[in-house]
């Protein structure tokens, strides 16, 4: 079994991920972090290059759901109508629920799924578990929750350390522009 804290594959940001080469992967659905992922920490406004990229998305055909463990459903409900997604709310990550909440909104499977965010012990992990396609990218701004900060402590050798693996390995599998293929 694959190690289910390890992502698939980095990127820098979602706008960098190659989506014709996730469509490539039988990729048919999107489940997204919402914080640091889709907006930046606890805001409701989404950046262009976001917003665009899930347009592109959504017009090649990928079904995009947020699931979100932001304490304010009514802020995640409220990007998701904007940009047209599904959303779970108050999702449990990273218990695997939360994300066969997100496939069954989806109407996917593990093997037809990606799931993308910025925290690997939040956005990774229950979804590698489940077998999911995984990308972990860098979270947009600096500002996120204490609790977080603390997180990051552990998380940052590790991306060191696949940033090092990817760039030994060549181009990334699923992602254009991935730091890890640089
Ligand atoms: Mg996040």
């Amino acid at each position: 079994m694959r190690n289910p804290v390890r992502p698939s594959c980095l990127a820098e940001a979602v706008w960098t991920i190659d989506l014709d080469a996730l469509l490539g992967r039988g990729i048919r659905g999107l489940i997204l972090d919402l914080d640091n992922t889709v907006v930046d920490w606890n805001q409701g406004w989404v950046r262009p290059q976001v917003r665009g990229w899930l347009e592109a998305a959504r017009e090649r055909g990928l079904g995009l759901c947020l699931v979100s463990n932001a304490l304010r459903g009514e802020r995640v409900r409220r990007v998701a109508r904007d940009l047209g997604m599904k959303a779970v709310v108050r999702a449990g990550k990273p218990l695997p629920r939360a994300f066969r909440l997100g496939m069954a909104a989806l109407g996917t499977h593990p093997a037809s799924t990606c799931a993308i965010g910025d925290q690997v012990f939040t956005d990774i992990v229950g979804a590698s578990w489940l077998g999911l396609t995984t990308i972990l990218v860098f979270p947009l701004s600096p500002r996120e929750s204490p609790h977080t900060r603390l997180i990051r402590l552990i998380e940052r050798p590790l991306r060191r350390r696949w940033a090092k693996r990817g760039r030994r390995q060549g181009a990334s599998r699923c992602a254009g522009a991935a730091r890890e293929g640089g």
